[in-house]
């Protein structure tokens, strides 16, 4: 028998799940079956747990030099940006996002991202070598924090794992990486790329299966020393829970609900049009999206009226299509959750704009397509303003003042992104300020850049993606004090035993 396409990737050898289980998954544009992967159980878990722990312990990549680590990381690079058209053709099969979001956006960014992280392997150093102590010297040291479980969302599978991995094993940690159960196919191309690359055996190791499974057996390990997590704020809950059996150090990136607030006087088409770009983006299917419009009401109705017209400018179709804008859905289940909150949307009495179902025709009928959708008047406190969608449905409201803008902004128990639209400078610096979110954009909504952090405040969660800072959440810092004087009897001893010297 051929050898299956997709297997585990466990101590450098490619291996079937423990008992031979695999499962189907599905291209959402067509509901075809797209491959077979691995249905991973507890043991599977277990074993690449053990392979990561050898690899940390015993092996190379932790006692290589920053260096040689970066050399590695950036042939990683080089690998992964020689196959950006292949590895955007399977994202898209695999995700429904469209090629140009996969292609020109994604793998890009993460090739950029591992670049990013490779220099900034060499940077890392302990920032302090000095005397704080009469006698004494105290040096800083980074020290990688040993087995990372690293489990990634659906929505960018292959750009989640390079952030997850890339500080990482940048800063010497062995990862035990897990995809979402509904796109691995990436996770393990990537992992045969990481292969060619020639990292030591065990340093990656990439399982697929159910994530409660495989992520609880991750959350729970005593051998595990940190898992880090993009996902929905209920599964950070879960891993916080299984974690605490052994104070796991964590790493949560997690749900967003941004505000988009556009005061009367900004540049209303330039907003009109990054609150397409921003709630559309990837489908809706974004942490970051744009997904409250709160908008000052002199210009409200005109606002609402220019993104409507711009929304019937999008092109839903075939995701693989350069000329596609909006391809479908990750799956059903996320389809049926869009659905749900268009019906509380209306059960709540916000005013359906435009969209709110399945677009009609053949193309569609077999894809998890749903209508770029807008709901007008809502208003703070209904759940379609505060809970998170997660696909192509977003809501606009109106407000009077500033500081009303920035009250609703805040009310939601997400942090993660925001952005404010205006001309007046010190204005913008104010809200920008005001907001409880990780970012605060001005005049614009999205672009994220590897030199910068991404991460949460609230129940988006804690810890920093991209940046230096990224590559910190990866390593503890160790105190080393060193006594320079040899004294046999030391000046505070008194304070234990004895009269003072
Ligand atoms: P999810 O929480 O359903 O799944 C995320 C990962 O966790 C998957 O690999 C899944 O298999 C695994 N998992 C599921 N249950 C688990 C458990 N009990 N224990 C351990 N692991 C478990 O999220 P999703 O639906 O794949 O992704 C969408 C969510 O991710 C959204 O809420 C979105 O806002 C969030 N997200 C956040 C960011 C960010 O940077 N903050 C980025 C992308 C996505």
């Amino acid at each position: 028998m051929p050898k299956p396409e997709y297997l585990n990737y466990v101590g450098g050898e490619w291996v079937e799940a423990e008992k031979g289980e695999t499962y189907t998954v599905i291209n959402p544009a067509n509901g075809a079956k797209l491959a077979d992967v691995p249905k991973g159980s507890k043991a599977d878990a277990e074993a690449a747990i053990d392979a990561a722990r050898e690899a940390f312990d015993k092996g190379k990549w932790p006692r290589m030099t920053p260096g040689d680590r970066a050399a590695a990381l950036l042939k990683l690079a080089a690998l992964i940006e020689a196959d950006m058209d292949r590895l955007a053709i399977l994202e898209s099969k695999n995700q429904g996002k469209t090629i140009k979001q996969a292609r020109d956006g994604d793998l890009p960014f993460s090739v950029d991202n591992l670049r990013f992280m490779a220099g900034a392997a060499r940077t890392l150093a302990g920032s302090a070598s000095m005397e704080f102590a009469y006698g004494a010297t105290s040096i800083l040291r980074r020290e990688p924090i040993g087995v990372v479980g690293s489990i990634t969302p659906w929505n960018y599978p292959f750009m989640m794992d390079i952030w997850k991995i890339a500080p990482a094993l940048a800063a010497g940690n062995t990862v035990v990486l897990k995809p979402a159960s509904l796109t691995p196919i990436t996770t393990i191309e990537l992992a045969k790329i990481i292969e060619k690359a020639g990292l030591p055996a065990g340093t990656v190791n990439v399982i697929t299966g159910p994530g409660a499974v495989l992520g609880e057996a991750l959350a729970s390990s005593e051998k595990v020393d940190m898992v880090s997590l993009t996902g929905d704020t209920s599964t950070g809950k879960e891993i916080m829970r299984a974690g605490a059996a052994n104070v796991k150090r964590l790493h949560l990136e997690l749900g967003g609900k941004a505000p988009f607030i556009v005061f009367d006087d900004a540049n209303l088409e330039a907003a009109a049009r990054g609150a397409v770009a921003a709630s559309m983006v990837n489908g809706g299917q974004d942490c970051t999206q744009a997904a409250r419009f709160l908008v000052q009401e002199k210009i409200y109705p005109k606002f609402v009226r220019r993104m409507v017209e711009l929304l019937k400018t999008i092109r839903i179709g075939d995701p693989l299509e350069r000329s596609t804008d909006l391809g479908p859905l990750v799956s059903d289940k996320q389809r049926e959750k869009v659905e749900k909150y268009a019906a509380i949307a209306k059960g709540e009495g916000a005013k359906l704009e435009i969209g709110g179902g399945r677009p009609k025709g053949k193309a569609f009928d077999k894809g998890w397509y749903y209508l770029p959708t807008l709901f007008s008047d809502a208003t703070f406190d209904m759940r379609i303003s505060c809970e998170e969608v997660f696909g192509p449905l977003v809501t606009a409201m109106s407000f009077k003042t500033e500081e009303q803008a920035i009250e609703i902004a805040n009310n939601v128990v997400y942090g993660l992104y925001s952005s404010v639209w205006t001309k007046d400078v010190h204005r913008a610096f104010r809200v920008a300020n005001a907001m409880r979110f990780g970012a605060a954009e001005i005049n614009e909504h999205l672009p994220l850049v590897s030199e910068m952090p991404h991460g949460g405040y609230k129940q988006s969660g804690f810890g920093k993606d991209l940046s230096i800072y990224s590559l910190e959440e990866y390593t503890n810092l160790k105190h080393v004090f060193v006594d320079m004087t040899d004294a046999d009897r030391k000046p505070w001893h008194y304070t234990t035993f004895g009269d003072p010297l």
